[in-house]
């Protein structure tokens, strides 16, 4: 057996994983908004025992844990730096041996958005591929890229997709450069945009609908509704992701000639397939050899995704 950590900002997912890819323990627990890195593996640990203890382990019995993270990854020296989701985590923090003291075994870290990709390649919806693209479609677009079977991690920085320019001089970015492909899809810019239409007087209810579910921001389930109920501003914003993501998704596509591009993410995972088939279609026009797309496809792991692709770090 082995464990799997997916780190978000909200939330700490665990995993226990047998034989064949079999989820025999599960465990959630919030993320701590406080007390920086030490706080956080404090909750990693008693997320992995919960996990364990579900399926009848204990943790220095597993063969290891993989953790996939936010922020500088540094799989080799075990740290991770400047995860700016997590509480006052700038500088490098050796997760990985932390964790181990904690757990008492050994532990092995990787990139959120890679492990999850991996995870998909391995186990889920491109496990029959030998190349594929993966776009994470949340607060920002994240990328992960497996060719010939194996991770392209570049010098540590491949699968930058987000920051894929769709506009010449564009909308500014949270990278602090113009016209990212985030600057128009990430949920987060969409949200910077929806506040400053309505500084200007455009009428929306996602921030009503905000108010009532008790949130502080438009997550992925906002828009979910808001798009439900064809809010007109909600609707031109998320036209403009998919546009911007079929862009910028068909330009990789052209570079490194896929077999599969999966899509996840919160706001992908949640808006689900008839988006998948949206954003097949925008890449449609800007594919070089157009009679000859690539498979796209929704991520089929669902929630636990991310902690069973961790785990595949082991
Ligand atoms: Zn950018």
């Amino acid at each position: 057996m082995k464990g799997g950590v997916d780190l978000g900002g909200t939330k700490v997912q665990a995993v226990v994983m047998g034989a064949r890819g079999k989820v025999l323990g599960e465990a959630k627990l919030p993320t701590p908004q406080e007390g920086g890195p030490p706080a956080v593996a404090d909750e990693i640990a008693a997320a992995l025992r919960e996990a364990a203890a579900a399926a009848g382990t204990e943790t220095a019995d597993l063969a290891g844990v993989g953790v996939g993270s936010p922020g500088a990854v540094d799989g080799k020296e075990g740290t991770v730096a400047e995860a700016r989701n997590l509480p006052d985590w700038e500088e490098a923090y050796p997760l990985a041996r932390e964790l181990s003291e904690r757990l008492g075994c050994r532990v092995a870290l990787g990139n959120d958005v890679q492990v999850a990709v991996d995870g998909e390649f391995a186990l889920g919806a491109a496990r029959k591929d030998r190349s594929l693209l993966g776009v994470w479609w949340g607060t920002g677009v994240g990328g992960g890229i497996i060719l010939n079977g194996k991770p392209w991690l570049g010098r540590g920085a491949a699968a930058e997709i987000g920051h894929v320019v769709v506009k010449l001089n564009g909308a500014r970015c949270t990278c602090g450069r113009k016209g990212c492909m985030e600057a128009y899809a990430g949920r987060g810019a969409m949200e910077i945009e929806a506040r400053r239409l309505v500084k200007k007087g455009h009428e929306t209810e996602l921030f009503e609908i905000m108010e009532k579910r008790g949130r502080t921001r438009l997550q992925s389930g906002i828009w979910e509704r808001a798009l439900e109920r064809e809010d007109p501003l909600a609707v031109k914003l998320i036209d403009r992701a998919v546009a911007a993501l079929g862009a910028g998704v068909a330009s990789v596509v052209n570079v490194l000639d896929v077999e599969t591009v999966v899509i996840g993410g919160g706001l992908g995972t949640r808006l689900g397939e008839p988006y998948v088939e949206r954003i097949r279609a925008a890449m449609q026009p800007h594919l070089f050899v157009s009679d000859r797309p690539p498979a796209v496809r929704l991520a089929a792991l669902g929630d636990l995704g991310g902690a069973i692709g961790a785990s595949l770090l082991v």
